[in-house]
């Protein structure tokens, strides 16, 4: 019996990196799964690349509550029922120290990686099946501050709070819901934030980063993925309320 045999799925930032890793990993382990993500061409192209057939998708934006009721919907009406939700979307903002920092930018990291989760909690937990496993992606940015980062941090800290508070709300219903904390992630987000750091330099910012890393090295996508994996499997099933932290040994020094 695979590990997720049976199992809905629901990931929202699905179309690529850790969210598009974790799907692959979630299918192969015999799960549903819907991606949700903003743009229809690129959750296209991922869902034909994963192709299964034991995989949706739909488009929303995760920071409008009408879009967060339309997945939470459609999840239903497809795979009747959720038993993992995989809260995950996420953008970076600006890298721009808080004096600098543009006031709608701000706006537009929190109305995503804070509201985006809120609502996301609100809409789709009552919904979930009994037993179900909530995974909200915060960072080693909600553990510690990085300069320039000011919006990101702020969101990836006040997610711990989110979580908290559904752990204690849900835990009647054996809902468990946990954070996960990386850190750097060979995806498209690093990409932008070394080249936003230092223009035409990303690779030295790379090396600055890796520095900061015991293991000396970013993680791949597909090692996240395994840590959702286990938050959202039945080998988990006593751990709530609690920050899984999964960084290389990033944020001990
Ligand atoms: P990514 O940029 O590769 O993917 C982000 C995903 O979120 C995409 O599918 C995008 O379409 C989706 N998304 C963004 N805004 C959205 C919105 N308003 N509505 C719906 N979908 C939206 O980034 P990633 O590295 O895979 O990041 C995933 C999560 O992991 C984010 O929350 C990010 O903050 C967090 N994280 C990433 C790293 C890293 O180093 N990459 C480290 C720690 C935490």
């Amino acid at each position: 019996m695979k590990t997720l045999e049976n199992k809905v799925v629901l990931i929202t930032g699905g179309s690529r990196g850790i969210g598009k890793a974790t799907a692959k990993l979630c299918l192969a382990e015999g799960a549903k799964v819907m991606l949700v993500a903003r743009g229809e061409e690129k959750l296209k192209a991922t869902a034909k690349e994963l192709n299964s057939a034991n995989l949706e998708y739909c488009t929303a934006d995760v920071s409008k509550a009408e879009d967060v009721q339309k997945y939470t919907k459609t999840t239903l009406s497809k795979f009747k029922g959720i038993d993992i939700f995989f809260n995950n979307a996420g953008i970076e903002g600006s890298v721009k120290p808080i004096k600098d920092y543009p006031n709608t930018e701000f706006d537009s990291v929190i109305d995503i990686n804070l509201k985006g989760v809120w609502l996301g909690c609100k809409y789709v937990i009552p919904k979930m099946n009994d037993g179900g496993s909530v995974i909200i992606t915060s960072s080693v940015a909600g553990l510690k501050g990085f300069s320039g980062l000011g919006a990101y941090v702020a969101s990836k800290h006040a997610v711990v709070g989110i979580m908290r508070v559904a752990a204690i709300e849900f835990a009647d219903r054996n809902i468990r819901v946990n954070t996960l904390h990386p850190g750097p992630v060979n995806t498209r987000m690093m990409r932008s934030i070394e080249e936003s750091i230092s223009p035409g330099h990303a690779e030295d910012v790379k090396k600055g980063f890796e520095e900061d890393i015991l293991f000396k090295r970013y993680a791949e996508p597909e090692e996240i993925a395994q840590s959702v994996l286990f938050l959202a499997s039945n080998a988990s099933k006593y751990i709530t309320g609690t920050m899984h932290i999964i960084d290389g040994g990033m944020a001990v020094g």
